[in-house]
């Protein structure tokens, strides 16, 4: 489905390392954090060991607690949930723009209303169960889906409004903008994850962004065991965890950080392949990109099957001509661990399902051919043929 991108550079990189000490809280860290300080323009960098973790950290150092409720999108991958999850706050989500897949603005702004009004307004937002006590509404966490920056400008307006925090899951978004400006700094916080299939890999890992130097000092303790500045290895301040970047994964992130702009040109391409070779099928639906895009960073190549077309009957027949293919995505509330906490069933976000049930993400990667390319398009041509 995917591959990374690497090259002697990355390897020789990860070597340096090994041929030192220090595996881990050493020099690499603080380079790699500089970098992204850099690339993105915010004071704060903080990396981490997985992009689950770094939002687990967000989560806490916006002290989002028990029944806290956040404003979030069922259109996901599943940490962006479980983040809130972790900390026993209440997601409460809001379906999504048809054609972006992103957290709808205007459904977002009457929810966040409802809920501050309370009662029967609120209930409507509210889970069927698992929501006996809502707490306050805290924050908006919206996630840039498939290398596509939400709306944030109507998403900051609706936090302005209702005093919330904004958490950017960005991390299937390195190297997008919005508006001329960088996916990830356009809310309170943003992270972005390096898991091999994403623009930038460092086998795990990820990195927070954020001007908030409160927040920034509280997430570096809590991802050192809980030790604050002046702590030594045994003192422990705050109950913490080890979510700590180690160096070999920082140095190999610095070399790909390098590359970004070469393999996202290279990812242009592929994509700019599928297009060519897709554009005309009316099987199949091409992804949408908003105006408000001015720079699409290219994740996974998402195409969706048109609603006449059995999604599931298509993809048998694709893996049988060798080419794989997944559903992108199943629904977080249709997830069976979120039927079962809150009870959640089909037909309470028609159009996360929608997406959810025509969605397939096609094999995609910086390094594809455009012969391989013309093999999954001969295939998917195939298979349509013998519809
Ligand atoms: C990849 C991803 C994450 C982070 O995943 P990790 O595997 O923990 O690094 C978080 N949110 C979204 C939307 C993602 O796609």
């Amino acid at each position: 489905m995917s591959s990374p991108d690497l090259t002697d550079k990355e390897r020789q990189a990860v070597l340096d390392v090994l041929n030192t000490p220090m595996l881990s809280i050493g020099p690499k860290i603080n380079e790699f954090e500089a970098a992204f300080s850099a690339f993105s323009g915010r004071s704060e960098a903080l990396g981490v060991n997985a992009g689950t973790s770094g939002l687990h950290l967000i989560v806490r150092a916006f002290d989002i607690g028990e029944n806290d409720l956040v404003l979030t999108t069922p259109f996901s991958f599943v940490a962006s949930t479980n983040a809130i999850l972790f900390e026993k706050g209440i997601p409460i989500f809001v379906d999504v723009d048809p054609k972006t897949g992103n957290i709808d603005p205007v459904l977002l702004k009457q929810a966040a209303a409802d809920l501050t009004a309370g009662g029967e307004a609120a209930k409507r937002w509210l889970p069927k169960k698992g929501a006996e006590n809502p707490g306050p509404l805290k924050a908006i966490l919206a996630v840039d889906v498939f290398g596509q920056p939400a709306d944030m400008d109507a998403i900051n307006q609706v936090a302005k409004q209702y005093n919330l925090k904004v958490i950017e899951d960005s991390c299937e978004a390195l190297g997008a903008e919005y508006k001329g400006k960088k996916a990830g700094t356009l809310g309170d916080c943003g992270i972005f994850a390096f898991y091999p299939n994403k623009q930038i890999t460092t086998g795990e890992g990820a990195m927070i962004i954020t001007n908030d130097k409160k927040a920034a000092d509280m997430m570096r303790a809590l991802r050192n065991q809980g030790r604050a500045p002046g702590d030594t290895w045994l003192s422990h301040t705050f109950m913490g965890y080890n979510y700590r970047l180690d160096e070999m994964s920082a140095a190999m992130g610095l070399v790909q950080l390098e590359r970004l702009n070469e393999m996202m040109e290279k990812r242009d391409q592929v994509a700019a392949w599928y297009q060519e070779r897709l554009k005309d099928l009316k099987e199949l639906e091409l992804l949408h990109i908003a105006p408000e895009t001015s720079r699409h960073s290219w994740f996974v190549y998402v195409v969706r099957t048109a609603p006449h077309i059995n999604r599931e009957q298509f993809a048998a027949s694709l893996a049988d001509l060798g080419v794989p293919v997944r559903p992108y995505f199943v629904p977080i509330h249709l997830q069976p661990y979120m039927v079962n906490q809150f009870g959640y069933a089909p037909g309470d976000f028609p159009i996360t399902e929608d997406l959810g049930a025509r969605g397939m993400a096609l094999p995609f990667s910086s390094v594809m051919t455009e012969s391989q390319v013309g093999q999954v398009t001969d295939a998917i041509r195939q298979v349509i043929a013998d519809l």
